[in-house]
Order: structure tokens, then C-alpha cells, then sequence
């Protein structure tokens, strides 16, 4: 697993004792997360959940970005899961239908992110350059946020017809007005904004970044092990009593319902007019995601 981790899209180190660093590793394309970053990143994630030494976990991106959302262009190309054992109680993926990729998005998304939230150990994350989409995902999974004053945040999914990212957090994460502002507007928020809002720990400079996240790491990995699950499970819990739960699980349907929506009126699971253009000339995408009409306007 660890080889296969390191020799793939996800690297994993352990950079002081008791403090495993796990870093996104597709900088090329930005960290976008495709399939097979998925499980890479669950198996990265599980290696250090049950490895007693580690009492904390830090997660990262390679290069200028933390992971600028998904990778558009995995989807419906699905020979990564249909090769890879489950990692969700659901089966019967089949990205071609509604039920299955449903089954789809519970297993790569909402579950994955339920799972690695659920991890009993503090997990920093580190954030530079773009955290958006699905890269938000992993920003809101994770305990505390470190961010460089270069981050730059965005759910830009209403663009591409849907309510927002499947892991809906964004009312408890940047307050309610906020995260409609933002939602409806796909406009993009600084480190800085995040950091007034609450939704990031502290900011700092791009330079001091590591170091400032490693440094943390290692005073909170000397504190008693259990206590830490204690106190992480405890204000998890918190949350969940105030409905996050709840709220994330509705919101995930609406998602689905957006889903089906847009299958319904373009022929693939995404609004297509919202694509960039650049990436619709480019090709690639499959007609799951954009149905077989050409938006290209050529
Ligand atoms: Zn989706």
C-alpha cells in the first residue's frame, strides 16, 4: 500500500516523529482528484489512522495548488473503481444510470469524506494556491486549517449546474450569508476572508507555511493520544448534534437531484454552458459529464 501510495498520485512521509505528512501529488494538474487519487488518498489516510505511532496527520498539495476540485475528466471513465475494492458499503456503480452514480458519488465522495473526518486524530491541513471544489472537501475534513496568504477558495459548482460540492459544509464553515453569497455567485474568497469567517485557523506567509503547520503538528502529537481522539470526537460531535449531519446528507441529495436534473435537460451530469470553453475544445470529457451535444459554439 505505502509503495503503491508513493509511487502514485498521493505521497506519504513522516517528517518528525508520530506525524505522518500526506501530500496530493498531480501538480501538474493542479492536484484535481481523480479516481484513483481517491483511494490513493483513502489508503494514505487509513495507513495513518491505524498506525499507532501516528498521533498526527497533516495533509498537503505538491506544487503551487492545494487541489483545485475534481478531475472533470475522470468522470465516467470509470475503469479505476470498477477495478478497486469498495471503500463504501455501496455497490452496483454504474456512473450510466441515476441509482449508480449515486452508488458513484457515496463511494468517491460523501462517504470518503465521512470516513477521513471521522479519523480519531488531529489532521492539519495545509493550504496554498487554489483550494477549490473538491479540494474544499479535504480543507473542511480535516481539523484545523493552516493557509498561505496566497490560498484562494471557490465552489464554483453552481456554474456547472449544481447546488455546490458534495460535501456540503459551507453554511457551518463560512457562516450562512457568506456561503450564499458565494455559492450563488461562484466567486472566489481569500485566505484572509477565510480567516475573518472563521473557516481557517491562521494565515501565513507561503515561505513559512510548512514549517508553521509542521511546528503545530509536533506540539499537538506530545499531547496524550486518547485525550486528542476524546477532544477531536467531542467537538465533532458537537457539530453533528447542531445538524451538520443532517444538513450534509440533504444537501447531498439536492446534489443528486441537480445531477439527474441536468441528464434530463443537456444529456450528461453537469451543465455544459458553464465548462469553460477551453475545456470543452480540449476534449476528453466524457458524455457522462457532458452529453453528446457539441457546446463549443463551433
Ligand atoms: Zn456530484
Amino acid at each position: 500500500m505505502s509503495e503503491a501510495a508513493a509511487a502514485g498520485s498521493v505521497l506519504y512521509t513522516e517528517p518528525a516523529e508520530g506525524i505522518a505528512r500526506i501530500v496530493l501529488d498531480r501538480p501538474k494538474q493542479g492536484n484535481a482528484q481523480d479516481t484513483r487519487m481517491t483511494y490513493e488518498l483513502n489508503d494514505a489516510l487509513m495507513r495513518a489512522a491505524l498506525d499507532d505511532a501516528i498521533r498526527v496527520i497533516i495533509l498537503g498539495g505538491a506544487g503551487r495548488h492545494f487541489s483545485v476540485g475534481h478531475d472533470l475528466k475522470d468522470h465516467g471513465h470509470d475503469s479505476e473503481v470498477r477495478a478497486h475494492p469498495r471503500i463504501s458499503v455501496y455497490g452496483d456503480i454504474d456512473t450510466a444510470t441515476v441509482a449508480g452514480y449515486y452508488a458513484w458519488e457515496r463511494e468517491v465522495y460523501l462517504d470518503s469524506c465521512r470516513r477521513w473526518r471521522a479519523i480519531p486524530k488531529p489532521v492539519i491541513a495545509e493550504v496554498r494556491g487554489a483550494c477549490m471544489g473538491g479540494g474544499l472537501m479535504l480543507a473542511w475534513i480535516s481539523d484545523i486549517i493552516i493557509a498561505a496568504d496566497d490560498a484562494v477558495f471557490a465552489d464554483p459548482v453552481i456554474n456547472i449546474g449544481a447546488n455546490g460540492v458534495e460535501f456540503f459544509a459551507h453554511a457551518y464553515e463560512m457562516g450562512a450569508r457568506k456561503a450564499k453569497e458565494h455559492l450563488f455567485t461562484a466567486d472566489s474568497w481569500t485566505a484572509a476572508q477565510a480567516h475573518e469567517w472563521g473557516m481557517v485557523n491562521h494565515v501565513v506567509t507561503l515561505e513559512a507555511l510548512e514549517g508553521f503547520t509542521l511546528d503545530l503538528a509536533k506540539r499537538i502529537a506530545l499531547k496524550p493520544g486518547f485525550a486528542l481522539k476524546m477532544a477531536k470526537e467531542s467537538v465533532n460531535a458537537s457539530i453533528d448534534s447542531q445538524g451538520q449531519t443532517d444538513a450534509i446528507d440533504k444537501a447531498f441529495l439536492f446534489h443528486q437531484l441537480c445531477h439527474a436534473h441536468n441528464r434530463v435537460e443537456f444529456g450528461g451530469v453537469l451543465d455544459p454552458r458553464g465548462l469553460p470553453q477551453t475545456v470543452l475544445k480540449a476534449g476528453g470529457l466524457s458524455t457522462l459529464v457532458a452529453g453528446t451535444k457539441d457546446w463549443t459554439g463551433e
